[in-house]
Order: structure tokens, then sequence, then C-alpha cells
């Protein structure tokens, strides 16, 4: 048993898991119902992802590469040119209307 992935997004870590089956690695969230029952933020009751099989972790971490998305980037936030929403740097069209960041103007930096 190994741990992968730790994150207060249990939605995330459940999408993480239903990747991991797709590609058959024997996965477990640890700590999940903890974290729904007791509704508290602790690092000990964080929903983990664990694999059973370690000789497969290395597997699934390629496997969970793409649908990683950055917790920081170098790049900055952009907003929307149309709507004026804010959108993370990762996102290539407005997640509020669809427009697409290309179509922004580069900010200028003073
Ligand atoms: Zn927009």
């Amino acid at each position: 048993m190994k741990e992968l992935y730790t994150s207060m997004d249990s939605s995330r870590i459940g999408f993480y898991k239903s990747v991991l089956d797709e590609a058959g690695i024997v996965c477990f969230i640890q700590n999940e119902i903890g974290a729904q029952t007791l509704n508290v933020i602790s690092p000990i009751f964080q929903p983990t992802l664990c694999i059973v099989d370690d000789s497969r972790f290395e597997e699934a971490v390629e496997l969970l590469k793409p649908h990683h998305y950055p917790e920081e980037t170098a790049s900055s936030d952009w907003t929307c040119p149309k709507c004026g929403e804010d959108n993370p740097a990762g996102f290539e069209v407005c997640w509020n209307c669809g427009t697409e960041a290309a179509q922004q103007a580069p900010v200028v930096k003073s």
C-alpha cells in the first residue's frame, strides 16, 4: 500500500480513483468517510488516494499526470476580456463564457 495523493478536494480524489480504476490499478480512498462525517479541516482526516500494489505506483503517477493541473504556476491568472471573470492560468477558455484566452491583449507590465 502506498499513498499517492492527498487533498481536501474529495471530488478530485474521486476522479483520480476512477482513472486508476479504469486502468485496472487497485486503489482506495483513505479517510473519505471521516472527512465527510466530521466536517473538520484537519490534515489527519484529509482524503488520501492509496494504491494497493506498490509496484504500480510509477504507472499510477504517469496516468494521473495529464489530469493533474498545477497547484501553482509561473504564469498568472487572466481576466476574461468579454465578461471580466478571473480565470486560472491553465484555462485556455473562460470558464464562464467560453471566450478564448488568446483573444485577450497581453498584460502590459510597467
Ligand atoms: Zn468570460
